[in-house]
């Protein structure tokens, strides 16, 4: 089981359903998150933040 951060070393705050996706492609994860990176997330919104080519966001919808 993962310990840290999906994006960083840290030790993950909490456990967080994303939808990732690229162009048509869609994946539905769940993923851990520490502090800063669950912000940062929650921030970007429903634009998302990208990641080597993917974008992600909260939710599943
Ligand atoms: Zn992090």
């Amino acid at each position: 089981m993962r310990r840290r951060c999906l994006w960083c070393q840290q030790p993950p705050l909490e456990e967080v359903a994303v939808l990732k996706w690229q162009g048509e492609e869609r994946e539905r994860l769940t993923v851990k998150l520490c502090r800063k990176h669950m912000k940062r997330l929650q921030e970007a919104g429903d634009e998302g933040r990208e990641f080597k080519g993917w974008y992600y966001k909260v939710g599943w919808w």
